[in-house]
């Protein structure tokens, strides 16, 4: 099974406007036409349709950050998937750990979200992974074994197809400390297994899963070689074109 690789930058609240611009504008020139790579770009809201605008007719896909879970109404603050899908966003981070322990995110909250997303035909990248504590504890395989269960909950095969997975240990987010390759790639592979449960085998082995967590153009290339993991959520290092470009060089299946 051959899986697109894919590096998604999450720019989380950096960029305004012009900076959002001319940072799309330094990726796209980078990327060119290279579609051995999947490469999305997470703007926060506000730089979403200016972003669009740069990366029209170039390989690279757009994608926001967060949604909420109903279609429109009185949710004073909140974009629904439909408006992401009018701004041209093709993909959407949800569950990330910030807005879990920020903005009390729980797994259920999230499997809403992850339903509304696929039923406006927006592809959900949905985030995953332990606390030190829970590491520390001997508790990450229960904990990621819990998050992509209850997140994914109820999805048919064909719609989990349509997902893309983020292992992200919280403790290497923004950290500096990076997972080792084998410590990202056992508990991939757990989180496939687990999706060969809530899906079949062929399902499981369709399903991207990402490595997030202080990946830099020094690590890359060691994690992405691992067996399950096709690519990575980037945070820090999306916000400079040339380590993000040097990154997705690193995520190409040679
Ligand atoms: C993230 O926030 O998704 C992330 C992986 O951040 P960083 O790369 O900065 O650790």
């Amino acid at each position: 099974m051959t899986r697109q690789p894919m590096v998604a930058g999450n720019w989380k609240m950096n960029k305004l406007t012009g900076p959002a611009v001319e940072l799309a504008a330094a990726v796209k020139r980078g990327v060119g036409t290279r579609t051995d790579v999947q490469v999305v770009l997470c703007p926060p809201f506000t730089a979403l349709k200016v972003v669009a605008e740069v990366v029209a007719r170039s390989p690279i896909r757009l994608g926001a950050q967060n949604m909420h879970w109903e279609a429109e109404g009185a949710f004073t603050g909140e974009i629904s998937a439909a408006m992401l899908r009018d701004v041209g966003c093709e993909f959407v981070i949800l569950g990330h750990s910030e807005r879990r322990a920020g903005f009390q995110e729980s797994d259920a909250l999230v499997n809403r979200k992850v339903c509304a997303a696929l039923q406006a035909g927006l592809t959900p990248i949905v985030c995953v992974g332990e606390t030190l504590a829970e590491r520390e504890a001997g508790q990450t395989w229960t904990v990621v074994t819990r998050q992509v269960r209850a997140s994914l909950a109820e999805l048919k095969p064909e719609q989990l197809r349509r997902t893309v997975i983020a292992y992200e240990p919280v403790w290497a987010i923004g950290t500096g400390r990076t997972a080792t390759p084998a410590q990202a790639q056992e508990v991939q592979a757990l989180i496939r297994a687990v999706l060969g449960e809530l899906g079949d085998g062929a399902t499981a082995q369709a399903i991207r899963i990402l490595y997030g967590g202080s990946v830099k153009p020094a690590n890359a290339r060691d994690l992405f070689r691992q067996p399950d993991i096709d690519g990575g959520l980037i945070g820090g290092a999306s916000l400079d074109a040339a380590a993000f470009l040097e990154i997705i060089g690193a995520a190409c299946r040679e």
